[in-house]
Formats: structure tokens, sequence, C-alpha cells
């Protein structure tokens, strides 16, 4: 059997917005041998706020170690052969915890979360002609509620306990791959303190062309540098997992979602680009050696940096922050579906809107308008207009959003995409996919390898022990297996229907005047 084949293995840990994923992979073939998934719980204390907190998400992360090893051991596959571990992570998500105690003092205030737009504001009133692209020569970009110093610095202001361990010299902050690494590691008992340069790169703390944190920077937000984790490259040995199954395994690989999504998509030449869509939508295009600083609203942000000694590699990124959630929305605020699944049987059954249009600016719109004061909106309702057309509209609007960031994508470069990779957890849903290439006008392409995100941690990890994952050529990367969703409609059609979506956009900003 195949399983003759089986070489070095290695591993990922994914911790999502949504849920936490342990995976195993082989590194002779990239195949997934096993991994384990638990859904992470979100509370929304007051409109606008989303927190998790760190302690479900570091138990879950052990409880999928704990079911994946068990797993694999039922398959007959020695545990023993795991080389390596990466982490990847929801990114800008902020935990401040008591390096004496190893406790959270608060929970983590998610990406999404609302509760900095007056934060935001206040910054931007300051800055030279209210500019919110101040910092963006030093960091790729704009002053938002999105990033973690404005976080950090509402942590700071409002929580006692925060402010007291900062202080009284006990306070650590982190994004999630750091809180994870340093309770992984050892925690208060000599637990290592540090986060990797692609996550360093969505704080507003970080200097993109020096690669380390900024002086300058954090004097602006009013932040102690001896707070913040050390910052390290995307692919070396962090430290050594200190309990449970896996103990004495290196972690050794680090990457923010995006970025692991981007490698595991292969994306390593200069032009080569990916869309993921999971909690939000994300597409990145590499831009290699040089950070592309962006005029039509994207971000520059570092790809990734694999081995302490390797070149830096940058992205321009367009970031939405509702895909996925606006069906969580659907199901949990609504309850007009009762599975995520059943969205899609839903738009399926009448396969158009009928003219309606919805715009998902839960938490404001990100790019390319970067508008915090946008709110959601249903528009084109007639007496005609079921549920059905809802959830279609919900959908379109996921791909209507990508459209956006595309364009603006390809008006910086300059070179338009051809095709478009795709991966995340909305990928399994098909009608969406073929939507997509609807309103794109290109091919959307899916990897049959759901699980980019976990692949290219896997691989960083890999890659610093030796392992290196996937040793094929580039031709064979091509035979890769892959589905190809080709448009369907005329252009026309599709240029209509996005100018109808463009009108909803500006009725979302403008709403409440
Ligand atoms: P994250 O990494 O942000 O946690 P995932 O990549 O795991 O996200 O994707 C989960 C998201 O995808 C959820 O918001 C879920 O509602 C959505 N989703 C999953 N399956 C489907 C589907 N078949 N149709 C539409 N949305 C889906």
């Amino acid at each position: 059997s195949h399983r003759i084949m089986l070489g070095p293995l290695v591993a990922a840990i994914d911790q999502g917005t949504s849920s936490t994923r342990f995976l195993v992979f082989n590194s002779k073939t990239a195949e997934l041998l096993s991994h384990h998934q638990v859904e992470i719980k979100q509370s929304f204390p007051k409109e606008g706020w989303v927190e998790e907190d760190p302690k479900e998400i570091l138990q879950s992360v052990y409880e999928c170690m704990e079911r994946t090893c068990e797993k694999l051991t039922q398959l007959n596959i020695d545990i023993s052969n795991i080389k390596a571990i990466g982490v990847t992570n929801q990114r800008e998500t902020t935990l401040v915890w008591d390096k004496e105690t190893g406790e959270p003092l608060y929970n983590a205030i998610v990406w999404l979360d609302l509760r900095t737009q007056s934060t935001v504001e206040r910054l931007i009133n300051k800055t030279p002609g209210r500019n919110k692209n101040h910092l963006k020569h030093k960091t790729g970009l704009p002053i938002s509620t999105y990033f973690s110093a404005v976080k950090l610095r509402w942590l700071m202001d409002n929580v006692a306990e925060v402010h007291e361990a900062v202080v009284s010299h006990r306070a650590m902050f982190g994004t999630v791959d750091s809180w994870l690494i340093w309770c992984l590691t050892g925690g208060k008992s000599g637990g290592v303190h540090c986060t990797d340069v692609t996550n360093a790169s969505r704080t507003m703390l970080f200097n993109i062309h020096t690669m380390d944190w900024d002086p300058e920077l954090c004097k602006y937000f009013g932040i102690p540098m001896e707070i913040l984790p050390r910052v390290r490259s995307s692919s070396e040995i962090y430290g050594l997992m200190k309990s449970g199954a896996l103990s004495g395994i290196p972690i050794s690989g680090c990457l923010g979602d995006q970025s692991a999504a981007l490698v595991g998509q292969m994306c390593f030449q200069d032009g080569q680009a990916k869309n993921t869509y999971g909690t939000g939508c994300f597409l990145l295009r590499n831009t290699g050696a040089k950070p592309v600083m962006s005029d039509h609203g994207l971000l520059t942000t570092v790809a990734y940096k694999l081995g302490r000694d390797k070149p830096a590699c940058y992205a321009l990124e367009g970031s939405v922050a509702i895909a996925g959630a606006v069906v969580r929305w659907l199901q949990d605020n609504l309850g007009i579906i009762g599975s995520s699944e059943e969205l899609e049987k839903l738009a399926a059954s009448v396969g158009t809107s009928y003219g309606c249009y919805f715009v998902p600016a839960f938490s404001g719109l990100y790019a390319p308008y970067w508008e915090p004061s946008a709110r959601g909106i249903i528009c084109g309702l007639t007496q005609f207009t079921n549920k059905n057309h809802v959830a279609f509209a919900a959908l379109e609007a996921v791909c209507f959003q990508t459209r956006e960031i595309l364009d603006a994508m390809n008006q910086d470069s300059g070179i338009p995409l051809t095709q478009l990779q795709v991966d995340g957890g909305m990928t399994s849903n098909r009608l969406l996919m073929q939507l997509q290439a609807d309103i794109l006008c290109i091919p959307v392409v899916k990897p049959s390898m759901p699980e980019t995100t976990a692949l290219g941690a896997a691989m960083a990890a890999g890659a610093a022990e030796g392992v290196s994952v996937w040793s094929l050529s580039p031709e064979d990367l091509s035979e890769v297996t892959s589905e190809k969703f080709e448009p369907q409609i005329n252009p026309e059609e599709s240029e209509f229907r996005y100018a109808r979506w463009k009108k909803a956009v500006q009725k979302s900003m403008n709403w409440e005047t």
C-alpha cells in the first residue's frame, strides 16, 4: 500500500477565528494523514465587540493534538515520526497575559472587533491632514480598528489588571501565535515569548523595512517595548513542546494564516496570488523581495521569511472582514439556515438574487474602502423576494467583495491575474465557486487538498528541521489535482450586477446621513 511511501511527518496547529485544527502530513507526498478540529466560541459582549477565551483556545489546541495522535495510532502510524510542528493563526487578535501566573488578563480581542473605533478616530484626528495612511510608509497599513496596536492600547486604558501588569513589568503581549508558543514551550516555567515577521507585520508596531519593532511606532501608540515578543523568522526552531504526547518535538514554523495559505498554495513567485474564504476573505499577491505600496486601498504586508538567513518576501493584500461570517449570521441571527451546507441548497434552488443586494458591512468595510462607520444593508427587496434570494445575495456579496479587491490588485500591479487560486472553509460551496468565476470573468482554481493554510505552516516547520515537504519539481506541481471553475455568464451581465453592487456599497456607507 501507499503507506510504504511514509516519510517523516510534519504537523500544524491551525488556530483560526472559528475553529482550531491539528493536522499531520506525510512530508513525501503532502498527503493529509489525520486531523482533528474543535469549534471556538465567540462572545459578543456589546455591539461590535468580539472576544474569545485564551484558555479555551489553548485547551482546543491540546485537545486537537491528543485526538489526532489517537487517530494516527489507530491507523498504525507511529507518532514519533512527527519531526516538526508549525503554528498558523488568526492574525491581529490581541492578548495580554501575566508572565508570573501564566494567566490571561483579559479575553482575546478578535481582529473583527470594533471597540477601538473611537480610539482610531482620536488617533487619526491628531495626525497631519487627518490622514489614516500616516503610518503606512513604515507599516504598510492604514490606522484602523483591525490591527493589534489599537486593541492593545484599549486594553491598557480600560482593563485595570492589564494596566497594573504593565506597570509592574509582569505583562506579556502577543497575537495568538505568541500565546500558543509561549504556553506550549513551558509557559510561566520558561516558555518562549516570540512571534514571526508575518504576525508582527499586522500589529502596526513593526517596521516592514527594518523588519523589527519600531520605537517611533511604539511611542505613537504608547506601548512599552518590553511587553513585545521577540520577532523571529517564519521557519526556525522557537522551542520544544513541553508536555503531552508530542513532548520534545520542535515548534519550528510560524506564519499568520493568510501567509501560510500563500506558502501552502506554493505562491513563491512574484505575481502569484491566492484568495482564502474563511470568516473573512483575504487575497494576497506575492510581490517578491520588494514591499509595494498600494494606491488602491490594499495593505502591504510581510508574506514570509522562511529561515533566519533567508530574505523576506512581501505581499499586497486585500482584506474583506465578512465572508463566512455572513453565513454564520444567517444561521445564528436570522435562523434561515440550519447549517452552512444548507446555504448552497437554498441559494441554488433560485439561482438568482432577483435583484436583491446584501452588503454585509457588519464591521465597517475593509479593503478597498477602510470605512469603519459603514453598516450592513440588504436592498432591492420586492414582494417576490424570499429567504432563498437573500441566501443567494449573501453568497454573491462574497464574490463581489473579492472582485473589488482583485480589481484594486490588478490596478496596483498593472498585470491582471488570469486565474484565481482559492482555498478556505467556504470553498466547499461549489455554487459560490461558480459564482465567483462568473463575477470575476476568470477561472477559479481550487486544490483538491483544501488544508493549504496548515500545509504552509507544516512546510515552514519541516524546512527548519531539514525535512522538505513535497519535493516535487514545478512540472510535477502542475499535475497536482485541482478543480477549475470557468466563467459561464457573459461579461455584460457580470458588469451589470457588479455596478449594482457598487451602488449598494455606497448606500451602506451613507445610510446614516
Ligand atoms: P477560519 O479560518 O476563519 O476559522 P474556515 O476556513 O475554517 O475559517 O471557514 C469557516 C467559515 O466558512 C465559516 O464562517 C463557515 O460559515 C463558512 N463555511 C463553511 N462551509 C460552508 C459552505 N458549505 N457554504 C458557505 N459557507 C461555509
